[in-house]
């Protein structure tokens, strides 16, 4: 197996991070059922013609999920593709609704939280 080239990120506090949160966590990734019924309660994926990686449960999946996947050892361009899913992707708006209860705007935001304390976090001078 490729080995994680972890360098600029805290993998021990990353995972002290998800351990705090562990079990609504792991609840959250376990009860969701891919069934895409939230999709259409958030805007920003109606307003981008239903693209797949607008649905909050794709943000959700790929952002704290992968986190979790991977047991906090992430690298920098891993953050980076999660910042994409939960900064330019969701507005935080906490208008979407999963029927089992899944607290999707609460997982994006723990995500946003962890990649900000690793530095990584939107800015204005990106290209
Ligand atoms: S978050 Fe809820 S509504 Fe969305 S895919 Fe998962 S179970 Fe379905
Ligand atoms: S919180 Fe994010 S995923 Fe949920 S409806 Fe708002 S923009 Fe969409």
């Amino acid at each position: 197996m490729a080995k994680i080239n972890t360098a600029g990120v805290d993998t021990e506090r990353v995972k002290e991070r998800l351990d705090e949160h562990k079990t609504k966590m792991k609840l959250s990734l376990k009860a969701c059922a891919h069934c895409t019924l939230c999709a259409e309660s958030c805007f920003l994926y109606m307003a981008r013609d239903k693209d797949p990686k607008y649905t909050p449960s794709y943000k959700f999946l790929n952002s704290i999920g992968l986190l979790y996947k991977k047991k906090g050892m992430v690298d920098k361009v891993t953050l980076g593709e999660i910042r994409d899913n939960v900064w330019e992707r969701c507005a935080l708006c906490t208008r979407c609704y999963c029927p089992l209860g899944i607290n999707i705007p609460e997982m994006i935001a723990l995500a946003r939280s962890i990649c900000r304390e690793q530095g990584v976090y939107p800015r204005f001078d990106r290209e």
